[in-house]
């Protein structure tokens, strides 16, 4: 409500929240990289400028947060594949100006290709239930749209429907980032929205190997602001715990439900995140239970897994090492109307949500 958004949008609590981080700042021994890991605590940071009010000596960088952009460039070729030889792909629309290792879903369907835009997984079991096509939905996003995916699975969707899942489960990837020998990671900045399935209680063991803090935070700016005090307090009292800083919406264990159709459902592979690795039980799989359902066991799906060769480094952008201002191609030949990389298609890309509000820092 709007009641709400003055709550969480007061200037007066802002300005106080900066002036504790400041003092934070100046008790840490060192200067303080935070990682967020979601688009949409990017967005959250970059519509409001939060970057500009950070004292110095305190960064937030952006990791594997983009589910679009963490989707494999075979990944977007199976989906490629399957729409040129007659299948109607459904999928979300910020996935159809990927680039694959060849073409995009866009210019598939420019080419005459069936690709339709839908909102959840269950608009496209609805288009699988009008017509006698084989409907492919092509599944991409994390705990937040793979629980979804999992309940439509479960409630004996039309026979002509299958998924392509190119789901990917988060706490593995922050791993991989902690322990990236070019990453530094003084604490993370956790997806609210993908706890609020999951619960806070597993980041413990991220928090436990790397030694850092994990808090988990939601996206009105005094929600990050919040979260970065409690980090910083963390990371100035070298307390490398988990820390819930969403507590209206996230609880400890999560919501069960969901995790009971998310893994009943799916199980955790390893899998290319795009640029970033292979990483070990991120990437969920269909169960062989509901094989029936899964488009690669139903059809043939032959694609070339080493194709991508191009300038983009959105992939060390996800690792959370690099910042969009240092790929030489931002803003001259890859923008938001001809990207060149996945960073720059989706509204939750870290390339595109800069180049959509300036860069701040
Ligand atoms: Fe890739 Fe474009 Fe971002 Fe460069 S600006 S990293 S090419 S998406």
């Amino acid at each position: 409500s709007g009641a709400d958004e003055l709550t969480f949008r007061d200037p007066e609590r802002a300005d106080a929240l900066r002036a504790r981080l400041e003092s934070l700042v100046d008790r840490a021994d060192d200067s303080i990289r935070i990682v967020h890991v979601c688009g949409t605590h990017e967005q959250t940071i970059a519509e409001f400028g939060l970057r500009s009010i950070l004292p110095d000596g305190l960064t937030v960088a952006m990791g594997p947060g983009c589910p679009v952009c963490v989707t494999d460039s075979a990944e977007v070729d199976e989906a490629v594949t399957l729409a040129e030889s007659g299948k109607l792909v459904a999928t979300y629309g910020d996935m159809l100006d990927v680039p694959g290792g060849d073409r995009s879903l866009a210019a598939v369907r420019d080419a005459g290709g069936d690709v339709e835009v839908v909102y959840s997984a269950a608009d496209a079991v609805s288009l699988a239930a009008e017509t006698d096509q084989e409907v492919v939905f092509f599944g991409v996003g994390f705990e937040t749209t793979a629980a979804p995916t999992a309940s439509v699975l479960r409630n004996d969707p039309p026979a002509n429907f299958s998924v392509l899942s190119a789901h990917k489960y988060v706490p593995p990837a922050m791993d991989v980032v902690a322990a990236h020998p070019n990453t530094r990671v003084d604490g993370f900045l956790a997806a609210g929205n993908a706890a609020t399935i999951t619960g806070t209680e597993v980041f413990e063991p991220i928090a436990g190997t790397h030694d850092l803090p994990v808090v988990v935070g939601g996206f009105e700016p005094l929600d990050v602001l919040y979260a970065l005090v409690e980090l910083v307090e963390a990371i100035a009292d070298d307390e490398p715990a988990v820390v819930n800083a969403y507590p209206r919406c996230v609880s400890a264990t999560g919501n069960q439900a969901a995790q009971t159709a998310l893994w009943d459902v799916f199980e955790r592979v390893e899998g290319e995140w795009r640029g970033i690795a292979a990483v070990p039980d991120a990437t969920l799989a269909i169960r062989p239970e509901y094989a029936a359902y899964d488009a690669r066991e139903r059809f043939d799906i032959e694609v070339d897994r080493d194709s991508e060769t191009t300038e983009c480094i959105c992939g060390d952008i996800m690792a959370g090492h690099a910042a969009p201002r240092e790929c030489p191609l931002f803003g001259e030949e890859c923008t938001p109307a001809s990207p060149v990389g996945a960073c720059m298609v989706s509204d939750e890309g870290p390339c595109r949500i800069r180049q959509t509000f300036g860069e701040v820092r």
